[in-house]
């Protein structure tokens, strides 16, 4: 049986990294950058304005006071889009908006809201002005030729709009794993069939199908398969030939019908991982053939979710040249105490909150592997170390976030 860190660096270690592929920048977010991207221009191209108000020189304004305002001349207008041409010259003012270029001459902005705007384009201003006031200077934001946006990186909403700002019409980004995911069990029936006997609904392709897609995965395919030999090879054969990633749920314990790991092997894959020190998701198996990986996690809907996150997670962002593959993990204090299951590492379902400025994580309330009503209000994993039977009430754990 391997320890966790150990099945995780072989998974990692046999996991290939997909080649890329270029595509528009509205297709992009959630992909993983491949390229550092880098800035066309400053930004702000020109020291911009952040008030409506008046371009003025500060040190003209060094004494204006309520009983002895400084007057100054408005000779023209700066708006978003429309520059000032000319020069701001001693005594001279321009009226500027939000976002417009600061005219030449001009050192600062006074807002529209203490100004006493004259006849005849003479304006008052009755309190100093300091120099740079109300300016964003130009290249603050981004200098010419940095990087923006650095490989490796998911493109999150935020850095679409940073990409767009740079000219990055199109970008080099992994091409996205393609998954088949495939339930093994002849208890399963379909999500609109109504289960007789010992049937049960197959749930877990949707939550596999879900945290995958989350992940930046393209689920090609999803089928149940019956625990018969000929069937199960066939299924898997067919997913190795439309996918990059297969992914099993059920039939790797050791029930007489647990045949992923046979069939693997008659199917010619290096089977890597086969158990793993862990509870739940001790049957967690990894296997590769040429560049196909395999996965064959457990059947029960908590098992598959907890190897979900800490094995398929990482090498589905591994495949994409991701530089972040790992769940955030943080310290938390306990507000009930917590069984672990040595001599293996335990993670249980809870929920993580704030309260009272400190982090706290709440155990959940479940009833085993298969409790997938209680597991659905979980967002982290309380980690439980393998030399401990228990963990108390207050006590500062390790937690694993999965809200990713
Ligand atoms: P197994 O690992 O195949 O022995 O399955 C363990 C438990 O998980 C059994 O109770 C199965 O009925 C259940 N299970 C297996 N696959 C699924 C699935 N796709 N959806 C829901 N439950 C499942
Ligand atoms: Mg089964």
């Amino acid at each position: 049986m391997l320890r966790i860190e150990d099945a995780l660096q072989f998974i990692l270690t046999h996991t290939p990294v997909l080649p890329d592929e270029e595509v528009a920048l509205a297709e992009a977010v959630g992909r993983v950058l491949r390229r550092d991207a880098l800035s066309d221009l400053d930004l702000p191209p020109f020291d911009r304005a952040r008030m409506d108000g008046y371009a003025v020189r500060a040190s003209e304004t060094a004494n204006a006071s309520e009983a002895s305002p400084v007057r100054l001349r408005a000779v023209g207008e700066s708006a978003a889009g429309f520059a000032f041409n000319g020069q701001v010259e001693a005594g001279q003012a321009v009226r500027i908006m939000t976002g417009a270029p600061v005219p030449v001459g001009a050192d600062a902005v006074q807002k529209i809201e203490v100004i006493q705007v004259g006849e005849n384009g003479w304006i008052e201003l009755t309190d100093p002005v300091t120099t740079g006031q109300f300016i964003t200077p130009r290249a603050s934001e981004a200098r010419n030729g940095e990087v923006v946006v650095k490989a490796g990186e998911r493109i999150t909403p935020a850095a679409a709009a940073v990409l767009a700002s740079f000219g990055h019409a199109r970008v080099t980004v992994a091409r996205r794993p393609r998954l088949a995911l495939l339930s093994t069990g002849s208890e399963l029936v379909e999500v609109h069939e109504q289960p007789q006997g010992a049937q049960i609904r197959n749930s877990n392709t949707y939550s596999l199908g879900g945290y995958a897609t989350r992940a930046g995965v393209e689920v090609v395919s999803s089928g149940i398969v019956r625990d018969d030999f000929d069937a199960t090879q066939q299924a898997i054969a067919e997913a190795l030939s439309q996918a990059d990633v297969v992914m099993l749920s059920g039939g790797v314990s050791m029930g007489d019908y647990d045949l992923v790991k046979p069939v693997l092997r008659v199917l010619g894959a290096e089977v890597l991982v086969e158990k793993v020190a862990m509870h739940p998701g001790k049957p967690t198996v990894f296997a590769r053939l040429g560049e196909k990986i395999i996965f064959g996690l457990p059947g029960n809907p908590v098992s598959v979710a907890v190897s979900f996150h800490l094995f398929a997670r990482p090498a589905l962002l591994k495949m994409q040249g991701a530089s972040d593959i790992h769940l955030p993990r943080v310290q938390a204090y306990l507000t009930r105490t917590v069984k672990g299951a040595p001599p293996r590492r335990s993670h249980q379902p809870a929920r993580l909150l704030i309260r009272a400025g400190r982090a706290e994580a709440e155990p959940l309330k479940w009833g085993g592997s298969s409790d997938l009503v209680a597991f659905m209000r979980a967002d982290a994993l309380i980690v439980v170390p393998e030399e401990r039977a228990s963990l108390n009430e207050g006590e500062l754990a390790e937690v694993i976030s999965l809200r990713d």
